[in-house]
């Protein structure tokens, strides 16, 4: 029968067009053994990535898509990406607005038409819990989409990363949401960092001084 009103058009689009298009079932089978990860996973695994926590191989599959669900996966080959991954989230922490314009076009660039999402929806106890699986055309494009939910305004985990301030560490973690208005406090990841970053700050409040006074 030929398709005659756009009511129709769509009846057509939605059930006649075969499903074949997209070899569905090859990707589910590549993707079958990538536990989904929530977006607020993914973030954290971003960050222990980042911060050069040991991450097992099946960490790492979930983290950069089914192209490393293989064996034998050489974690050395993410070293390279950190550097440049890092700068990226701590030009977010410094500022989330300014980090937007600065490389969110950039990183935009890099996942769109490259990266596909596989939902995985479970309502447990009227709670709706959403996952998904990354699958990326590379490695490289897997880990720009998780660096992008930081960058996404519609998203808090921009606004929530914090940087640990004390020089010598510099660890990522998502905080809580500030209790007032204005920049969060600083942010320390353990009790001794803060002991030793607020040392070093009135180290160098002190030293900024002697200079004006000289
Ligand atoms: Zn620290």
């Amino acid at each position: 029968m030929p398709v005659q009103t756009p009511e129709e058009m769509v009846a057509a689009l939605l059930y006649l067009v075969p499903a074949t298009t997209v070899p569905w079932e090859q990707l589910l089978a590549a993707t079958a053994k990538l536990e989904p990860l929530t977006q607020r996973e993914r973030c954290e695994l971003l960050l222990r990535a980042v911060n050069s926590d040991r991450l097992s191989p099946t960490m790492w599959a979930r983290l950069v898509g089914a192209h490393e669900s293989t064996p034998g996966i050489d974690t050395q080959l993410y070293k390279g990406a950190m550097p440049a991954l890092r700068a990226a989230l701590a030009r977010v922490v410094a500022d989330p607005a300014t980090a937007i314009v600065d490389i969110g076009a950039n990183s935009a660039e890099i996942v769109n038409d490259s990266v596909m999402l596989i939902p995985k929806v479970s309502v447990d106890a009227g709670k709706w819990v959403q996952g998904e699986r990354v699958v990326g055309r590379s490695r490289g494009h897997a880990l720009a989409y998780a660096l992008n939910l930081f960058l996404d305004p519609e998203k808090a985990f921009g606004r929530l990363l914090r940087q640990c301030r004390w020089s010598k560490c510099g660890r990522f973690a998502i905080g809580e949401p500030p209790k007032s208005r204005g920049q969060p406090p600083n942010y320390y990841c353990t009790p001794e960092h803060r002991r030793e970053g607020e040392l070093e700050q009135t180290r160098e409040r002190v030293a900024k001084l002697r200079r004006k006074h000289k």
